[in-house]
């Protein structure tokens, strides 16, 4: 059986047994997340929340790209969230190609080379400190006066908040 036919067993059990009923589709904490595909970062277990009460975006890095943005304007326009948090965290596989390296290979193996940034980083304090003044810029975005940005530490599972001077 392949992974996702286990995935499609593991779904019958959740179904069978997971509490039936409406939840409202605006965030209940008025909370975007954005953050990286890490698959050790458990977003809902390390911060204790639920089904229901946050938004969790999540790309290579946790980059606040224009799609990031795109995500966060429906979310803060359409859906009634007003708090962004940026989560970023230690040994993120981002830190280890570099721009130019990962789109010369994409070139070299396709012919072709992406129209996307690539958005690799070396330091990950600065790369949050960059997301946040992202974030904090886009006029697109109604609600900038709650937006922190965080490193998680993939050891420890602890937050540390990296603040924009
Ligand atoms: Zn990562």
């Amino acid at each position: 059986m392949g992974t996702i036919d286990e995935l499609l067993a593991n779904n019958e059990a959740f179904a069978a047994t997971a509490a039936t009923g409406h939840l409202d589709v605006r965030p209940s904490r008025q909370l975007a997340i954005v953050t990286c595909m890490d698959c050790r970062l458990d977003i809902f277990g390390a911060l204790g929340l639920q089904g229901g009460e946050a938004h969790v975006l999540r790309n290579a890095g946790g980059v606040v790209s224009d799609d990031m943005i795109r995500s966060l304007a429906v979310s803060q326009r359409r859906l009634g969230t007003r708090a962004v948090m940026l989560i970023h965290h230690t040994g993120c596989g981002m830190q280890s190609l570099t721009d130019d390296g990962f789109r010369a290979e994409l070139q070299e193996a396709t012919g072709v080379a992406p129209a996307f940034a690539i958005e690799s980083f070396t330091d990950v304090e600065a790369d949050v400190r960059q997301s946040l003044l992202r974030v904090r810029r886009s006029e697109f975005l109604p609600h900038r006066d709650q937006v922190r940005g965080f490193i998680y530490d993939v050891e420890s599972h602890r937050l540390r908040e990296i603040h924009v001077d």
